[in-house]
This record gives structure tokens, sequence and C-alpha cells, in this order.
């Protein structure tokens, strides 16, 4: 018998059960357009590479700070509360496996918008709690009674603005949630840099919220890894224990610091994707796009043959990358990152070549 043969799973039977979440496409190719996975068309603040440069390698031999206290700093500080309102993560996903070990269980469901950010769901899966799915309405918006469907979950992860749809959820139902809903409301602001307003200030009001943010997307570092979350102390205090001792690297540490001492490069990188944004999303909608208004880096838009699939593979084979997601209530749509102006622009005529108007 080989070694294949006589292999048996000793994985909890949930872990063999599920598929695992599927990161969009990083191509190997070059000349590729890619606009798939909202990462910032611009390079990180300036100050990151300096550090980079002049960093010490021989400093590697030791730990890291394991609280990354300087960088919590800068962060509370930033966000006006204090350090022990903030807890630091080897990006937002490492935040949401956080919350989702310290509030999840068999006996204590997930709740979660669909569609949105389906690692959502998975962290469910991984951690043999259920997951209550709250259907979105037509237009992506929350259903009235979203309260009752949510009753009986002990987290509730909402992403604000939305992923993939890009709409922003109203303040008044966002607050009405964390007033009423009995268990942890976490806010994942991983877009907040993109769109009119975020929830930060929650956390002065109810003990039950968390905001996520992440470096990844307005921060141009997502290949660095770092995001962060703003609570309770006590919910922080709770997650500082569930945590890895060293969950940022010393590297890590240093360069979301220089990224946020950087503050001009950050404010111009942002006004000048928002207004590829506001180019992208007039461009489409005269093209007879149905476009959902976006308060993100990226447009989530539906050709005028409501065919997502065709635009995307078309796309593709223009070397123009981009994100279809194939479920019932997102097939229609393709999900745009914003990109240079250049490559926008390319891409608008690209699509007048394909629906020849
Ligand atoms: C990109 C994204 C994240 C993950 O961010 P990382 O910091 O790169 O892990 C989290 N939530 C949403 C909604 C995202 O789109």
């Amino acid at each position: 018998m080989s070694l294949m043969e006589s292999y048996v799973s000793h994985f909890r039977p949930d872990i063999d059960r599920i598929s695992g979440y599927v990161p969009g496409e990083q191509p190997k190719e070059n000349g590729i357009i890619k606009l798939n996975t909202n990462e910032s068309p611009y390079p990180p603040a300036p100050g990151v590479e300096k550090i980079l440069r002049e960093f010490d390698s021989a400093k590697l031999r030791l730990y890291p700070d394991p609280v990354s206290q300087d960088l919590r700093a800068e962060i509370s500080a930033n966000c006006g509360v204090s350090i022990e309102n903030v807890i630091a993560g080897n990006g937002s996903d490492d935040i949401l496996t956080i919350i989702t070990r310290c509030f999840a269980d068999a006996t204590r469901p997930i709740a979660c918008f669909h569609p949105s950010y389906s690692l959502y769901p998975t962290l469910a899966e991984l951690q043999g709690a259920p997951c209550v799915k709250i259907n979105l309405t037509e237009n992506f918006d929350i259903p009235d009674d979203v309260l009752k469907q949510a009753a009986g979950a002990n987290i509730f992860m909402i992403a604000r603005p939305n992923a993939p749809t890009g709409n922003l959820f109203a303040m008044e139902k966002m607050e009405k949630i964390c007033a009423e809903f009995n268990g942890i409301v976490l806010i994942d602001e991983a877009y907040a840099d993109f769109s009119k307003d975020n929830c930060i200030g929650f956390v002065k009001r109810f003990p039950n919220v968390i905001i996520c943010r992440t470096f990844s997307k307005s921060r141009s570092l997502a290949g660095l890894r770092f995001g962060y979350a703003i609570a309770h102390e006590k919910v922080i205090e709770g997650m500082m224990k569930m945590k890895d001792s060293y969950n940022v690297s010393m590297l890590t540490q240093k360069l979301a610091l220089a990224s946020l001492w950087d503050k001009r490069y950050f404010e111009d990188a942002v006004v000048k994707i928002k207004a590829s944004r506001e180019a992208l999303m007039l461009g489409l909608t005269e093209q007879k796009f149905s476009v959902v208004p976006s308060e993100t880096n990226f447009v989530f838009a539906a050709p005028p043959d409501r065919n997502g699939k065709r635009y995307f593979l078309e796309l593709k084979r223009h070397n123009i990358l981009v994100r279809y997601f194939p479920d019932c209530r997102t097939c229609e749509y393709v999900r745009i990152t914003i990109g240079l102006p250049g490559d926008m622009a390319g891409l608008l005529s690209i699509t007048k070549g394909i629906y020849g108007s």
C-alpha cells in the first residue's frame, strides 16, 4: 500500500467538509492590468521605502514587540481613542480570525449579509460555528427585519462599505443594529478611507462594537499584512489573550508606522482614487451599465446584457483582470478595482468595443 493510500484523515470533520476561502488570482505573467483584488495602483508612502532601505537586518535576530506599542499609540491618537482600545493584527484577516475564535463556536453563531465578504462564512465553517446568512435587498441594502433574522447569533459581521457591492449602509441602520443586537457587532471598515463617513465614533457609545481596518487597500500595503481593530478595552483585553504572541512582524510595525506619518501622501492617493472612481462610474453608466454607487476603491457594475461572466472573460482576453462572483446574487456583475487613470480609460474603450456602443 502506498503512503497516499494509507492516508487516514484525522482532521475535525468541519475541516474535511469545507473547501476554504478562495482569494483573488495573483497572476504570474507580465502585462496584465490587475483590477481584481482591490490593491492600490499607487506605491506606498515614500517614508516606507526610506525605513525599509535603512533597516538594519541584524535586528531580525530579536522578537518584535509583542503588543506593537508604538504603532498602537499612533493609531489611537489618530482615531481619538486610548491605546487600550486598539489591537494590531497581521492584516485585518488576522483580526477577523481572532474575533471568530473569541466569540463563535457551535452554540454561538455568526450572522452576516449575503452578498458580502465571503471570508465571514468560511471563518464560521472553520470554527464549527453556524452561520446565519441574511440576504440583502434588491439594491444590496439592509432588510427591515434584520434584527429579527440575526437574533440568536453571538456576532454580526458587517462590511461597511460593503464588499463586493461597494455601497454604504445608512448610518441610522448601523446605529440601530449596534444598539439592539444582543452580541458583538463587527464593522469591517476595510474601505472606510474611501467613503464619506465611518463608524469609529460608535466605539465610545456601544461596548459591543468592534471596528476593523486594514492597510491593504488605501495605504498600498497589501503585501506587508497589517490591520487593526478598535473596541471597548474589555473586548480588546480578551482579544489580546487570543492573538498569536508575535502576530505583527518587526518590519511590519516599523513600516506601518512610517505609512501613518506620511499623512499628505495618503490623502492625495485617496483623492486620486476617488476621482478615478467617479470617472469610471460615469463612463460605465454612459455605456448603459447598471452601476452600484461606490464608496470604495472598486466599482460593482452589470453590463447591458447583465452577463457578468461574459464581460469578465472578454476583459480577460484583453489582459484586464477583474473579479467575477458566480453566485446567483452577483453573477450579473463584475467588480472592478480602481487602477491608474490610463488603465481606467483603456478599460472603458475596450468596453465600448465589446458592447458596440
Ligand atoms: C480586503 C478586505 C479585508 C482583508 O484585508 P487584509 O488586511 O488584507 O487581511 C477584510 N475585509 C474586507 C471587506 C476586505 O475587502
